[in-house]
């Protein structure tokens, strides 16, 4: 009765569906309170009180447009705010005409492919790799291209560079990365644009490189995410506002063009054409009026930054090996066993994560810290049997 491709999506998923129907069970059973579910990155941290402010004035201005379809690309007014942001995190100067604002990030990313890709065209990222790509990419009939980074998942520049070709389109880059908390320093930034400078040469026209940066605020340690628009021309940045201001549920992002792109016009009208026939149309009117207003504002970082400390105290002290977390909210230790078989040994200690497979690592759990601290230090326990029965 369905198209084929969604029928294999539906059975590969299956796992995933049995897992979370798994943690209901569990819940239903033990009572919520008890289960620690550290496997959605559903953002628990309040929006900022300026959202809330936003949202009162927006309201009592009461204007009979404040719900009305606008331009495809989203209100000017939201564009400029959007360009001073990028503008500013990027260390270039960015234009208003360069920004399009997009359901999140998502939307953003599927109107970049949709406007980049060739049937048989290649995108490749870094992998463990945010599993949703591979679904972007075949949305608009191109082929997902995984290649693997190094044991600290940061970016093997030869394996990235072997795994350009004729057929690569573009390069995906997630930083701060899920599902590791990664950041990629500013030298492998560099060097990556280098290698994509000459690879484009050597073909003739650019391999692009998009920029996916939902957690780019959400850095540890006092960091900062480097800027890919100082380095590379024929780039795309991704933003969004879903983990940023903790607001997923209402569906804004924004695109930006880096103002000296090849062929950047097209580019752009194709963006904004993108954006309405994938059945967007545009970015939610009422979130647009918040993101222009709240650009500049983001969560309580330092609330993740101590979840962040404590997780990682108590994997280390139940003898689980982990890269830290420099960004993001998430963390991915390797299994002592197969990772499948480790999550069910976790979800006994009434623990739920997801399997490193799903994110094209097996051998890995990946645990969103996007629960309170009580959650997280109630967990010690559980983490320590569940790895002395895999090691049984
Ligand atoms: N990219 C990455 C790496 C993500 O983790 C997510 C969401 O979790 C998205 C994109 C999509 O975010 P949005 O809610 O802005 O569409």
């Amino acid at each position: 009765m369905i198209a084929t491709q969604i029928k294999g999506y539906l059975e590969r998923a299956s796992w995933i569906r049995k897992m979370f129907e798994e943690g209901a069970r569990l819940k239903a059973q033990y009572g919520p309170e008890r289960v620690c579910d550290f496997s959605l990155g559903n953002p628990d941290v309040p929006p900022p009180p300026e959202v809330r402010k936003a949202l009162e004035e927006i309201l009592a201005e009461d204007r009979p447009e404040l719900h009305a379809y606008m331009p495809n690309a989203g209100f000017p007014f939201a564009r400029e705010a959007m360009a001073r942001k990028v503008s500013r995190e990027q260390g270039v100067s960015v234009s208003a005409e360069e920004v399009v604002l997009t359901c999140g990030a998502a939307g953003g990313l599927n109107i970049i492919f949709k406007t980049l890709l060739e049937p048989g065209d290649e995108v490749v990222f870094p992998s463990p790799f945010f599993v949703e790509y591979v679904f972007y990419v075949e949305n608009h009939r191109g082929v997902p291209r995984p290649v693997a980074t190094r044991e600290d998942f940061s970016l093997d520049l030869e394996a990235l560079e072997a795994a350009i070709g004729k057929k690569t389109k573009a390069v995906l880059l997630n930083s701060p990365h899920n599902p590791t908390g990664r950041l990629y320093p500013e030298e492998d930034l560099a060097a990556l644009s280098e290698l994509l400078r000459g690879k484009s040469q050597a073909l003739g026209r650019p391999v692009y490189l998009v920029s996916d940066e939902p957690y780019r605020n959400l850095v540890f340690d006092g960091k900062r995410t480097p800027t890919i628009f100082q380095h590379y021309e024929a780039s795309f940045v991704v933003g969004s506002f879903s983990k940023e201001l903790s607001l997923p549920g209402e569906r804004i992002g924004f695109v930006a063009v880096h103002p000296e792109m090849p062929g950047k016009e097209e580019i752009l009208a194709a963006l904004i054409l993108a954006n309405r026939i994938l059945g967007f149309v545009n970015a939610p009117a009422l979130a647009q009026r918040i993101a222009a207003r709240c650009a500049e504002t983001l969560v309580e970082v330092s609330v993740y930054q101590r979840r962040r400390d404590l997780l990682c105290e108590i994997l280390a002290e139940a003898g689980l090996e982990f890269v830290r977390p420099e960004g993001a909210f998430y963390v991915f230790p390797k299994t002592p066993v197969d990772d499948v078989e480790f999550c069910r040994l976790l979800q006994e200690e009434l623990i739920l994560a997801v399997p490193g497979r799903g994110f094209g690592a097996p051998g890995h759990i990946r645990l969103a810290f996007c629960v309170d601290e009580r959650v997280i230090e109630r967990s010690r326990e559980g983490f320590k049997r569940a790895v002395e029965k895999a090691r049984k």
